[in-house]
């Protein structure tokens, strides 16, 4: 079977893929279906998803326009992915001032000032705001610094001019979604945490997702007092039940607050100007004070007044936008990727859905974004590193599976004397012998699972796995060297 670099057959297109444009650049303008419309593609959102697809459109000679109404990168680069790792950096260092001394070092007096990390942030933003313009206009597409919304399935409205596009694209992303619960209003969300004035002392979390558990780590390591709530009885639901409990403890250790089982009825402002958060967490009243409170309570797709009724494209209840796996909607010339169809709401994979898209339409070459074993971090402290089935998922999917799994205090702690363990768990399927899951909780987790990343989505053997030379001292080599699966009875939460 025909694969492409992603693992997925190119031979089972649909019929409606036959009908997909060769897309010559040299012949632009020459047909009367193209001479017809002001742009090839016209790209609604220059997130992650939305730059890759057009410049590879345009790098295949298509005539592109591209509409941001806000910040150039989207969320990752401005509100998520790449601000959030400088907080998480910044965060670390206070853990890194008391690991110190364990190693001969004094550390002096030290002082924390939110105001200059902003800035310094707002600062790398504004430069990578920047590069992202040149990409897209290095590549040939024009960028308007404005709202577009469809007016009919070949026009939009952009800012004030109309414009016409044979395909469109929507890549608009997502939006954060609260709950609508008294008090709501005096609650920031997942893109306001990012310009807060002044640093809290006393920070409320309500949230259980990457977001939620990311800032805990955050706004802990920075020296506020951290309350997290969450509305299930362990956070981080869809990892790995082992590992979601193994960092629960380890944030404990870290004096975060975890309330689990956790229902927020009201949010009410006092006279000091602080906040009150009235709660039942596991079945009791309760009340928690903070000056300020983050709710981290998921996404919704930003398609809300797009004029994607007007263009007859379908959308769910919750603005999902479905689409076929060609990223294709119901309206065989709009396209949609990202956040906004709500498949696997990373980064990289709306880039892959972006550049597959700009593959198939504008250079003739079919191919669909494959979405198995993708695989994810989460910057928690410490942090975790996932790729493919969880315990429980391959206990309810395959006959037969063995767990091998380490439990073990990364070396720099001998000396630094902090007590953090990191966990290693690899999952293999008993029949093939193949790796079929692998999740990591511990320093650097992210930067691990990206080779290992590679190994499942090869179809790596535990066989081959301990074949491979371990790198001695190292945290990673433990994924090389766990050689007895311990014993075979599934976990509690597993089993659950
Ligand atoms: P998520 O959807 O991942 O998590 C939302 C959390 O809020 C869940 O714990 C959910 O609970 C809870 N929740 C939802 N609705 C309510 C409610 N009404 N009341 C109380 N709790 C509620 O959202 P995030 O904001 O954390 O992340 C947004 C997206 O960004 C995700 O899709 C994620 O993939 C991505 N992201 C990726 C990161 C990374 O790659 N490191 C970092 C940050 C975000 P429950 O589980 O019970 O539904």
């Amino acid at each position: 079977m025909a694969r492409n670099g992603d693992g997925a057959s190119l031979t089972h297109l649909p019929s409606s893929m036959s009908k997909c444009r060769v897309f010559d650049g040299r012949q632009q303008g020459e047909s009367d279906a193209m001479a017809s419309y002001d742009y090839d593609l016209f790209v609604i959102g220059a997130g992650s998803g939305g730059t890759r697809a057009s410049r590879i459109a345009a790098g295949y000679g298509a005539r592109v326009g591209v509409a941001e109404e806000r910040y150039l990168g989207g969320t990752c680069v401005n509100v998520g992915c790449v601000p959030k790792k400088l907080l998480v950096y910044a965060s670390h260092f206070s853990e890194d001032f008391e690991d110190a001394r364990g190693f001969g070092w004094t550390v002096g007096p030290r002082s924390f000032d939110w105001n200059t990390l902003i800035a310094n942030k707002d600062q790398e933003i504004d430069r990578l705001n920047g590069i992202y313009r040149r990409l897209i206009e290095g590549a040939g597409a024009r960028i308007y610094d404005e709202r577009a919304t469809l007016v009919d399935e070949h026009t939009l409205q952009v800012g004030d001019e109309r414009v016409s596009a044979e395909t469109i694209l929507v890549a608009v992303g997502g939006w954060p979604d609260l709950p609508a619960i008294p008090g709501i209003e005096h609650a920031i969300d997942s893109n306001d945490v990012f310009y807060l004035k002044e640093f809290p002392r006393r920070m409320a979390i309500v949230g259980g997702g990457y977001t939620a558990v990311e800032f805990a780590g955050v706004f802990a390591g920075l020296g506020a007092e951290v309350t997290q709530l969450y509305r299930g009885p362990l956070f981080l639901r869809g990892f790995d039940d082992d590992i979601r409990a193994e960092l629960a403890s380890e944030m404990r250790k870290k004096d975060i607050d975890l309330r689990f089982d956790a229902s927020v009825e009201a949010i009410e402002q006092m006279e000091d100007g602080s906040y009150q958060i009235t709660a039942t967490v596991g079945g009791e009243a309760t009340t928690i004070q903070a000056d300020c409170v983050l709710y981290a309570t998921g996404r919704r797709p930003n398609t809300a007044s797009l004029g994607l009724d007007k263009a007859g494209v379908n959308v769910t209840d919750g603005g999902v936008i479905p689409v076929d796996e060609y990223s294709r909607t119901n309206v065989p010339h709009i396209y949609a990727i990202g956040d906004v169809t709500d498949r696997i709401n990373l980064t990289p994979v709306a880039i892959r859905e972006g550049h597959l898209f700009a593959e198939t339409v504008f250079n003739n070459n079919p191919q669909v974004p494959d979405h198995r074993d993708v695989p994810t971090a989460v910057f928690s402290q410490p942090s975790i590193g996932a790729c493919g089935m969880t315990e429980a998922e391959a206990r309810a999917e395959l006959d037969a599976i063995d767990i091998y799994r380490s439990a073990f205090r990364p070396m720099k702690h001998t000396l630094s004397g902090r007590d953090e363990r990191s966990v290693m768990k690899l999952i293999v399927d008993r029949k093939t012998d193949r790796v079929v899951g692998c999740h990591i909780l511990g320093p650097d987790a992210g930067e691990i699972m990206q080779g290992i990343g590679i190994a499942i989505k090869c179809g790596a053997t535990k066989a081959q796995f301990d074949a491979t030379i371990g790198i001695h001292p190292t945290s990673a080599e433990e994924i090389v060297t766990m050689r007895e699966p311990v014993p075979d009875t599934p976990s509690e939460e597993a089993a659950d």
